[in-house]
């Protein structure tokens, strides 16, 4: 599928340091090794509808990750997916009276222009699961033939044949390797708060014929009045949401690639799962690395299609808000805590753009390496955007003030930084 354009980057003098990101598996900071060349997937949208704030943080987040790494000289292949076809989106569909292929491409074509908007740069690969299904079709075969995946028999108005991962089998699988994946390797939680996780977020644990509450579907075979394609030995069909992360990332990424990325709801099960299923088929880990951002919620309240509260990008830009804005109220938070958007918040991103923007106007002879080495220095320690943005309005509060010299060559270097690093466009 064709992604959106990338906005070019600026080069900068000099580099990033090494890069410590928060490691969710790991519960605790890694050391990024500076290898030359990273890779990354970020689980992409279902498209149902517009992007919301929760969504763009959490892509803003991920192309801080993407920025820091170019700056470090770093080659970057990233990969996103987007699951065309799903039971929410299926389900919108025929609420609406739309067809879920116009649902689809109508919210997809809505989800690129706010990235492009946000200035998040492109994935290289952005793939569908639609298109993805002739990959993941073989890949599930192969888990049955080893034993690792079962059909579950019919009954209570379900078909026979669906498919499910068999957690406790793949986690007994070749158990001597020391990286080998159990269920609650990469989310850490007890069997407890799994199952409790697990129903909220999509999972069935009471389908009649599966050996474990917490076995995912991997494969559902053809409804009545649903879209289904050939599934081979499975039998028509559609597949389920974690394999098709999993088979995208193994076929675009190397094995194991550098970082999986997506929301702090996508830990458990979606992670969990996928990291397991890669294990399964490849032998190695999916990622080295799992990363996770925080989730965002507007006036305290969590932000939910259900509770009609949605922030969506592109009403505020409809409402002709500048997206560079968007983008600095998002970056005012660490990647990784839950917060909330409100109208305060997004007037203090609007005054400091303009006090930024003022800056550069005045930018001092002199001041601007200083500015981003403290910039670097914020940015490679867990992508802290707060950090990295305080340090930019020192900056300002000082050349505002200043009576010193003024340097075009100095404001240049601050807008490009800004936009290299933040992707804030001054
Ligand atoms: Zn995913």
């Amino acid at each position: 599928m064709k992604s959106w354009t990338s906005r070019p980057v600026p080069q900068l003098p000099g580099r990033m340091p090494a890069l410590r990101l928060f490691d969710t598996a790991k519960g605790g900071m890694a050391t990024l090794a500076a290898t030359g060349e990273q890779s990354m997937y970020v689980c992409g949208i279902t498209p149902y509808d517009a992007t919301h704030m929760g969504h763009a943080a959490s892509y803003v987040a991920f192309d801080l990750l993407n920025r820091a790494w170019r700056d470090g000289g770093q080659q970057v292949s990233y990969v996103q997916n987007v699951t065309d076809v799903d039971d929410p989106l299926l389900e919108r569909a025929t609420a609406t009276g739309v067809d879920w292929r116009e649902l689809a491409a109508s919210q997809i074509e809505l989800f690129q222009t706010d990235m492009a908007a946000l200035n998040v740069l492109a994935p290289d690969h952005y793939v569908g699961a639609v298109e993805a299904i002739p990959m993941i079709v073989p890949a599930i075969e192969r888990l049955v033939e080893r034993g690792l995946a079962y059909r579950v028999a019919g009954g209570d108005g379900e078909p026979d044949g669906d498919v499910y991962y068999d957690v406790e089998a793949a986690g007994k699988h070749a158990p001597e390797t020391q990286d080998a994946w159990t269920l609650g390797a990469i989310s850490g939680l007890s069997d407890a708060q799994m199952l409790e996780l697990f129903a909220e977020r999509g999972g069935d644990p009471g389908r009649a014929g599966k050996r474990q509450a917490l076995d995912p579907l991997l494969w559902r075979v053809a409804r009545p009045g649903e879209p289904r394609w050939p599934g081979g030995a499975l039998g028509e069909g559609r597949p389920g949401w974690h394999i098709e992360c999993t088979v995208i990332a193994q076929k675009y990424l190397p094995a194991p690639f550098t970082v999986q990325g997506g929301g702090s709801d996508l830990i458990f099960p979606h992670h969990e799962m996928g990291a397991g299923h890669a294990y399964s088929l490849a032998g190695v880990p999916l990622a080295r690395h799992f990363a996770h951002a925080g989730m965002v919620g507007l006036d305290g309240e969590k932000m939910s299609k259900s509770k009609g509260n949605l922030v969506l990008v592109s009403r505020l830009r409809a409402d002709g808000e500048d997206p560079a804005a968007i983008r600095l109220a998002i970056l005012a938070h660490h990647y990784r805590t839950d917060w909330s958007w409100t109208g305060a918040g997004f007037a203090e991103a609007k005054d400091r753009l303009r006090t930024w923007r003022e800056a550069l106007a005045v930018a001092p002879e002199g001041s601007a390496a200083a500015l981003v080495a403290r910039m670097r220095a914020e940015l490679s320690n867990d992508l802290n955007a707060p950090g990295a943005l305080n340090a930019v309005d020192e900056w300002a509060q000082a050349a505002v003030k200043g009576a010193g010299k003024r340097a075009a060559g100095d404001a240049a270097l601050v807008s490009d930084a800004v936009d290299a690093l933040l992707g804030v466009d001054l």
